[in-house]
């Protein structure tokens, strides 16, 4: 589903499509358009699945779109880090909309505690928090609760874990009684449960389960420069003539074409498939690929999910794809029913953060092989995304941002 068809609004479609987000994780699909309709919401659903999405893009719909007049959401959060890297989305996905946000955690700097004082006083749209900071501005008065319409717990049952229940009730002792709740979880322990029964109103409940890849897969990555890509494939695929079947995934069709054309110079037996393929010819090809007269099939992730194709040797990520699951689902091509395989995913500069956001899905660091030395320097594996200075806003951007763009908002 397409955030378009989701009903976002344009400026939050504007800001998605520069984070190159096309269509909506199953996550965002089955729980945006239930809190767009004002639903509480309990999300059963990991870090990777694209779960921080699933309730600040509502929720930044609901602030372009409604009047308010002051702070209308709180994010409480286990962490500090959890805490800044929903504030990047915000502003990453927030970005046309003007919506403004600060994170409250412990530990900061002298004198944080009273920017963000002054912050919150100027008026600011969403605050992240963790319970034990928010706690202090709740009893200093520095939030306007009376205005909070939004709540939402993200990674509930870590919140518990570290012993949080008391101030959480705490913190929603201040607030008032006629608000929507939503509350992420990546696990649905009975605790969670109470939880949810004792702040959520007849909540719907969204499970999404990944599995985890098979240990039957092994897992590697090189790191590569575009033009680096295809010699680097063409060197596994001669290494290894005992694979008969290589699925080679790519995001685009263009590349899929691209990538075929390459291999059949180098005189593979090499199809591609993709959505410009008619049902009938898709089922052509991947007859050849499942009876070998195909070695290796160039694929979009229209085959990722569901078709079961049985002894595939090797997957091959000629790109990492931008939501994670569906790299659980790429590689779990292989390794089927128990059996063993391999898959190897390529990494540019521009695709490392994207990987990462993979290795904290499967909750697993993937071996980075070193370049064959003919193809070459290959950009530095980074574990870390080099840190952004902060912008902070005080109100009064989005205040121009209002009076610039007039009547064009949604009512
Ligand atoms: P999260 O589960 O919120 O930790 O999300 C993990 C990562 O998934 C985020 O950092 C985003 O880069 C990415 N992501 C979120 N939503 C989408 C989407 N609709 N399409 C592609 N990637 C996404």
């Amino acid at each position: 589903m397409t955030f378009d068809e989701i009903g976002l609004h344009d400026e939050l479609l504007e800001g998605l499509s520069c984070m190159g987000f096309e269509k909506a994780t199953p996550i965002q699909e089955k729980t945006i358009p239930e809190t767009l309709k004002g639903r509480d919401v309990i999300g059963c659903a990991q870090t990777g699945t694209g779960k921080t999405g699933a309730f600040i893009l509502p929720i930044l719909h609901k602030i372009r779109t409604k009047e308010y007049t002051n702070t209308s959401t709180l994010i409480i959060v286990p962490t500090r880090e959890l805490a800044l890297q929903i504030d990047q989305q915000v502003q990453g996905l927030g970005y046309f909309t003007g919506a403004t946000s600060i994170t409250l955690y412990g530990g900061g700097k002298a004198g944080d505690f009273n920017e963000q004082k002054r912050a919150m006083a100027n008026g600011v749209d969403i605050i992240i928090a963790t319970p034990g900071k928010l706690i202090s501005h709740l009893i200093m008065k520095n939030i306007h609760v009376s205005t909070i319409e939004n709540l939402i717990f993200d990674e509930a049952d870590r919140m518990l874990d570290m012993g949080f229940y008391d101030d959480i009730c705490r913190v929603v002792s201040f607030l008032p009684e006629k608000r929507q709740n939503l509350m992420f979880s990546a696990t649905m322990p009975k605790k969670i449960r109470d939880l949810a029964k004792r702040f959520l109103k007849d909540p719907i409940e969204v499970n999404i389960a990944i599995s985890k890849p098979s240990e039957g897969v092994e897992q590697t990555a090189y790191m590569a420069f575009e033009p680096q890509k295809t010699p680097l494939i063409t060197g596994v695929i001669d290494n290894k003539p005992e694979y008969k079947s290589i699925l080679i995934f790519t995001s685009t069709k263009r590349k899929v074409n691209g990538i075929v054309r390459s291999l059949k110079g180098k005189g593979y037996a090499v199809q591609g498939i993709s959505s410009d393929l008619e049902q009938a010819e898709r089922e052509e090809v991947l007859l050849d690929f499942t009876t070998k007269k195909t070695r290796v099939l160039v694929a979009t992730d229209v085959i990722s999910r569901g078709i079961d194709i049985k002894d595939i040797n090797l997957v091959i990520n000629y790109d990492v794809p931008g939501n994670p699951a569906d790299y659980v689902h790429r590689i779990g091509r292989t390794a089927r029913a128990d059996t063993k395989g391999a898959a190897i995913t390529l990494i540019n500069e521009e695709d490392m953060y994207k990987f990462r956001n993979i290795e904290r899905l499967i909750e697993k660091s993937v071996e980075k092989l070193p370049l064959p030395e003919e193809l070459g320097e290959a950009p530095e594996w980074k574990d870390k995304s080099p840190q952004k200075k902060k912008k902070r806003y005080y109100g009064k951007k989005k205040f121009y941002n209002k009076k610039k763009k007039g009547g064009s908002q949604a009512k």
